[in-house]
């Protein structure tokens, strides 16, 4: 199946820049059967382990992390771009390529020693879960692993997430 799942992954070169291979997961959600197969197997990274809440990265990996967190019967909690959540909240910088940005979550959105498990879509440089994960670290929080459906293995992602365990379902 993760056979399946990889071939419904569609490459587009140069998106949205030069240089870039963009990772397109929109013909893998328009099956349900891949989609489905995709939140089991994300789902089964807890490796039965009982967690509180699901974080999912702004934007795409809310698609992926809200679907776990229904599967498993747990709260969601939105990692967003700046500017975005409405309430009190806490900020994390990380470096991009060029400059800097920006995610943020709200203060309340977990409660101290609430297990957390963190989704993404993909994992490539891991500036982003990094700043996720720092979040719910500072919130008290405890990251119990981050779980992403695509990692691109070549730029070494896991090196800035390494106290945290990271499961993903393809490797490129
Ligand atoms: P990074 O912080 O470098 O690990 O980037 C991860 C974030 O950027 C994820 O939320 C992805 O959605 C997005 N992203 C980075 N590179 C790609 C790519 N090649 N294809 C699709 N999405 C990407």
């Amino acid at each position: 199946m993760p056979d399946s799942l990889r071939a419904a992954i569609r490459d587009v070169v140069d998106f949205p820049k030069p240089g870039i291979v963009f990772k397109d997961i929109t013909p893998l959600l328009a099956d349900g059967a891949l989609f489905a197969r995709a939140i089991s197997l994300l789902c089964e990274t807890c490796g039965g382990t009982r967690i509180d809440k699901v974080a999912g990265i702004d934007a795409r990996g809310f698609i992926f992390a809200s679907a776990v967190a229904d599967r498993l019967g747990v709260g969601f909690v939105p990692v967003r771009k700046q500017g975005k959540l409405p309430w009190k909240t806490r900020q994390a910088a990380y470096a991009l390529e060029y400059g800097e940005a920006v995610v943020e979550i709200h203060q309340d959105a977990v409660k101290p020693g609430e297990t957390v498990l963190l989704v993404d879509d993909l994992l490539a440089t891991g500036g982003t879960a990094a700043a996720a994960a720092k979040l719910l670290d500072e919130l008290g929080a405890k990251v119990l692993g981050i779980s992403v459906l695509i990692e691109l293995s070549f730029l070494n992602g896991r090196a800035k997430l390494s106290p945290y365990p990271v499961h993903s379902i393809l490797t490129y």
